[in-house]
């Protein structure tokens, strides 16, 4: 699949006390399909003809209608009233991945536990020598793994106790969906990395990575799962409609939501930390706007145009403002995306990336033609398809071509669960952070990113310090182990 885009590592979602949870979560995974492309999968928990609770698990390579194509995998298989679920990203093809894919799930001293997780465990390697040094022996290359094995061998008798003191001992991101024989847990690191919400349907609860899984199921969004947060549900909390939770900590801990669950990554019809996603993404279209904005050399209407469909709602916002400053502009559909991609057969003489981005885009001639065209985009990572999308724009002749990019230029790698390419594949690493020479890499008139400051005004009202932005400013909120990548995920 062709894409310049920092990919995440997953979405969670969980289901207690419904009749429905295979299908309930099915949908939820389907609606969160954006946070990990790659595989997926479901557990339920039902209970056998002794009352014994078992754990059905499917999952595998691909989209969620691919992998659950066939219906009786959830009629017949995933059966039960409680489940989790979970879409992943990894590379795909190898046996690794495969093993890889989530929710794991064991069975250990106090019965069955599953475990689907996003966000990236920044200690795990540590934590995982300790642990293979203590006999453990692991399955997986998965931070996730980590996880489980602290949980299985607590010296602790009480489950809650157990998964809480697992818990503490993570270092980075992390939002995790766990089921048990007779509970499901919902937890979120202590700086809220990555987003996690707690719904409710009818009589029994929903979690989800975002509140658009809980749309698609027609499901009531109550709120957020704090940082540091552990909720619990069970049959007590189906009784009594009010969710139980511990806190990780008994300290207040500072909050280090990703900026980029705003620029890029969350759905713009998401409520994510505290915020409409839509909101937050029309807001940077008109601070990239009132600091970048583009006019016409000769007076004439300006033609905004998005990359869709990622940066739609951010090129409404930058026009929008255009408008409000009096600057002469109009939203165009420029650019036409295809949903449809299959294979790319590539002739001799011709670039991957060239194929892949005609076959993913085309242009309208008509709207681009003889006018001054602004391209809006969240965020540009190698800058390939980017420079492919401008030559291609450039075939319909316009007069001049503007890149105007909703965030600063990501120099830095994530180390809490978004995958951008290493440091020396990212543009503007390459560019030594020169605007100038990423304008010319990219063959456009003109080029701005927002710059850090212009990107946090964003989020002023929330407390600018409670945002992580380390891809663009190298500053890591917690101790990062920077060989954790390679050990974890490329063994
Ligand atoms: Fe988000 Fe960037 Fe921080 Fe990663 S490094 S959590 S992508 S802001």
């Amino acid at each position: 699949m062709l894409s310049d885009k920092p990919k995440c590592h997953c979405g969670v979602f969980g289901v207690f006390g419904n009749s429905n949870a295979s299908v309930k979560t099915y949908y939820g995974l389907h609606a969160l399909q954006h946070r990990g492309q790659e595989a997926c999968g479901i557990v339920t928990k039902s209970l056998n003809e002794k009352n014994k609770s078992v754990f059905n698990l499917h999952k595998g390579e691909g989209l969620v209608s691919e992998v659950f194509s066939d219906s009786k995998i959830l009629h017949d298989v995933l059966i039960g009233n409680s489940a989790i679920g979970h879409n992943r990203y990894s590379t795909t093809g190898s046996t690794e991945s495969i093993k890889n894919i989530q929710p794991f799930v064991v069975h250990y001293r106090l019965g069955n536990l599953a475990i689907a997780h996003n966000g990236n465990i920044s200690n795990a390697k540590i934590l995982r020598d300790e642990l293979v040094n203590e006999g453990a022996i692991f399955q997986t290359t998965s931070d996730t793994e980590v996880v489980l094995h602290l949980i299985a061998r607590s010296k602790l008798d009480d489950q809650v106790a157990q998964i809480k003191e697992a818990l503490q001992k993570l270092e980075g991101a992390f939002s995790i969906a766990i089921l048990t024989d007779d509970k499901l847990f919902a937890a979120r690191d202590s700086y809220g990395f990555r987003p996690l919400c707690i719904g409710k349907k009818n009589n029994s609860f929903i979690i989800a990575s975002e509140t658009c899984a809980f749309d698609i199921n027609t499901a009531e969004f109550l709120r957020e799962v704090e940082p540091g947060e552990i909720v619990i549900i069970d049959d007590e909390v189906i009784a009594e409609q009010k969710v139980k939770s511990v806190m990780l900590r008994e300290d207040k801990f500072e909050q280090k939501h990703c900026i980029f669950e705003y620029i890029y990554f969350s759905r713009p019809d998401s409520f994510v930390f505290g915020n409409n996603v839509d909101k937050m993404r029309r807001r940077l279209g008109k601070i990239l706007a009132s600091k970048h904005p583009v006019i016409d050399k000769d007076g004439e209407k300006l033609i905004v145009i998005s990359v869709p469909d990622s940066s739609n709602t951010c090129a409404l916002g930058y026009q929008r403002q255009l408008e409000k400053d009096g600057i002469n502009s109009k939203l165009e559909i420029g650019l036409i995306r295809s949903h449809y991609i299959g294979r790319t057969f590539i002739q001799p003489g011709q670039e991957k990336r060239e194929v892949g981005v005609r076959i993913k885009f085309n242009i309208v001639k008509g709207v681009l033609e003889n006018r001054t065209v602004v391209i809006v985009d969240d965020s540009v990572v190698r800058g390939t398809t980017s420079k492919q999308l401008v030559k291609l724009i450039r075939s319909a002749d316009p007069k001049e071509i503007h890149f105007r990019i909703s965030s600063p230029p990501i120099m830095h790698p994530c180390y809490y669960g978004m995958d951008f390419p290493s440091r020396e594949e990212l543009v503007a690493n390459k560019c030594e952070g020169d605007i100038s020479k990423i304008k010319d890499y990219l063959g456009v008139d003109s080029l701005e990113y927002l710059t850090l400051d212009e990107l946090l005004s964003c989020v002023e009202e929330d407390g600018k310090e409670n945002f992580c932005t380390a891809c663009f400013s190298g500053v890591y909120p917690t101790e990062v182990d920077f060989t954790f990548k390679k050990d974890i995920y490329e063994q």
